[in-house]
Order: C-alpha cells, then structure tokens, then sequence
C-alpha cells in the first residue's frame, strides 16, 4: 500500500540552533553522552520560540555520522547530506495533511509501522510530530502503543505549544524538553540582528517575548501598520470626531486578537507609569505624540479591571463565536467611562 502520509521530509533543512536553546541543547548532549536520549520527547514552549528548528538540528545530529560522543550536525557526512537535502528516508516529518485541522490516526498507524521496520540507513529512525497537540484523540491513542512499546533505535519527537491538550497517558510517556522565552536583552539583540530596520522592544512585547513571532510581524510589516492604525483610531475616539460603534465595527473586521493586544499593552504600559509616577515607562502607544496621555488622576483599579475584561474577551473570541462588533462596542463604552477625564479634556483642548 503506497502511503503518501508518512514519507519522509521533503523539504532541505538548515539546521539552526537559535541562542536561547541552549538549555534544551545541553539537556539533549548530556543525554546523549550518557546514551541515555529516551525514545519520544515532547518539546513544549509558546508559539515563536523555534521549536521546528530545534527539532530539525536534534534530528539531524542524531542522524550524523560524527555523533559519536558529541551530539552534533557536522553538515558534511554522507546523513548530514541526505538530512540537509531533505532527503533522508529514516526522517518522517508529521503534520496535518493539506486542508486538514488534525493529524489523522492513519498517519500515526503508518508511523508506527514504519518505525518498526528496520531503518533504511542502519542509523535511528525519527518522527517529528508537528503540531503534536493536533492529533486526533484516536491518533494520540495510536501513538500511546508505539510510545509503550517502541521499536529499537527510534526517536519520537512531538512537538506542542499547549501541552495541556495532550493525553496525559502520551505525555508521561515523553521527556519533557521546555523551549523556554529568552531574556528579553536576548531576545532583541537577535531580534535587531534578523531585522534591524524594524526591531523595536515594543515590538517584541507585542509578539509575548517570541522572537521568531516578533520577526514575521517585523518582515510582514504588520505590527507598524497595526500601530499607526490603532494610535489613529484611538486618539480619534478620545477627541470625539468617532463614536464608539464605527470604532468597533472597524476593529471586529480585521485582526480584532492583534488589536486586542495592542490595546493591553497599551493599558498596562500606561498603569505602569502612573503606578512609579515615570512617563519614561509608558511603551504603548510608539507614538505618544500622536495620542493624549492619560490623566495624572487615573484610577489604575479601574484600568487594570477593563485589562482583564479586555483578556476575558480575548479568551472568549478564541473559544467561541460571539458577537465580535457588539462585544468590542461594550467593552469601548466602559473604556470611555474609565478615561473620561483624559476624552474630556483631549476634546475640550480639540474643540
Ligand atoms: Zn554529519
């Protein structure tokens, strides 16, 4: 039976290990050394942190001919070469076929087989399961029985930014490898180096600390529209030349989450300094100019309550499909009430 779900990965590698892996790199060599590498890791950490290529250089450098003591891709052995290709027939990458939501439980049955073979290259056998969390509750069921009982020289790696969506059976099965945030002088200094013309730290804040998030809004030029455009709205709203439905019909149309982070940040930056009574701390709006500051008067318990009704929101849109237009609207109506010394006074300085 020809079996288009598990072949192997087509696509070349480029091994890369990015700077804040180094933890999860040392945990994997010393493992390696002690030739104690268990047979399925899961590799756990928020979205934009480099997974993937975590994943790709560990597959690569088990597959190496020159890891003998030393885990490592030395790019120019004969496996390195099959791997760097994307070519190599022990490597089985696993995802969601085209159109599909899910990992099926024939491509988790198919891996199982495969990895029970023996391996075409006399080395490991791996199976990178992306995005881990995705499998079918059968497939995650199927996988248990590889997992329980896995067939010699093989290596599993699943891959999840929610973990907790996962069987508990398959994760205590697996070795957790936490791909954890990098500091934040870390993050930005990679940041500026793969984008220096639009790395900002306020960029950064808005990708949640992932640099690789923070990249493809830079590359996408996404976060400095989205910037300028809500710094527009917002100041508009404030002076009073809009009202508050066109404002959230505008908003619920297009990239409402992405706005939605924009204004929290934007909140906490400002509570933030209210709070150590030092303007230098407020990093929403980029462009304060273009936006009046909030009053020196401000009631930060009322501010930090429409921060988490405006993260209450954010976790409703993402479960639920609830009247975006309406729900943006209300939580803007109590915005107004909160700010209305700073709308009152912006429009009287306008009028
Ligand atoms: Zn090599």
């Amino acid at each position: 039976m020809s079996d288009p779900v598990v072949e192997p990965v087509v696509e070349p590698i480029h091994p890369q290990l990015l700077p804040w892996h180094e933890t999860a790199v040392a945990q994997l060599q010393s493992a390696w050394r002690a030739s104690h590498l268990p047979h399925a890791l899961l590799l756990q950490g928020a979205d934009g942190l480099g997974k993937k290529s975590l994943a790709k250089w560990l597959a690569c450098a088990v597959l190496c001919e020159r890891s003998h003591t030393t885990l490592q891709h030395c790019g120019e052995c004969a496996n390195c070469k099959l791997t760097t290709a994307g070519s190599h027939p022990d490597l089985l990458w696993i995802a969601p076929e085209e159109d599909k939501q899910q990992i099926s439980v024939d491509q988790i049955r198919a891996t199982g087989e495969r990895l029970g073979k023996t391996s075409y290259l006399g080395g490991y056998k791996i199976a990178i399961v992306e995005p881990a969390h995705q499998m079918t509750h059968s497939a995650a069921n199927s996988l248990l029985k590889t997992l329980e009982e896995p067939p010699p020289q093989c290596l599993l790696i699943l891959l999840t930014s929610r973990p907790s969506s996962l069987p508990a059976t398959v994760r205590s099965r697996c070795q957790r490898i936490a791909v954890l945030r990098p500091k934040r002088d870390v993050a930005l200094t990679w940041l500026q180096h793969a984008a220096s013309d639009t790395a900002s730290p306020q960029l950064l804040e808005f990708a949640g600390g992932a640099p690789l998030r923070a990249l493809e809004f830079a590359r996408a030029g996404a976060f400095d529209a989205l910037d300028r455009e809500m710094t527009r709205s917002l100041a508009a709203l404030l002076a009073g030349d809009t009202d508050v439905t066109q404002v959230a019909g505008e908003w619920a149309k297009d990239a409402l989450p992405d706005r939605l982070t924009w204004l929290d940040l934007w909140l906490t930056s400002q509570a933030r300094a209210a709070i150590a009574g030092n303007a230098d701390l407020v990093t929403f709006p980029t462009r304060p100019a273009h936006l009046p500051s909030l009053p020196r008067t401000l009631n930060i318990s009322a501010v930090y309550r429409m921060v988490d009704r405006l993260r209450a929101l954010k976790a409703q849109l993402a479960r639920t499909s609830l009247q975006r237009e309406l729900a943006v609207e209300s939580w803007l109506v109590a915005l107004l009430d909160t700010l209305s010394p700073a709308a009152t006074r912006h429009r009287a300085a306008n009028s």
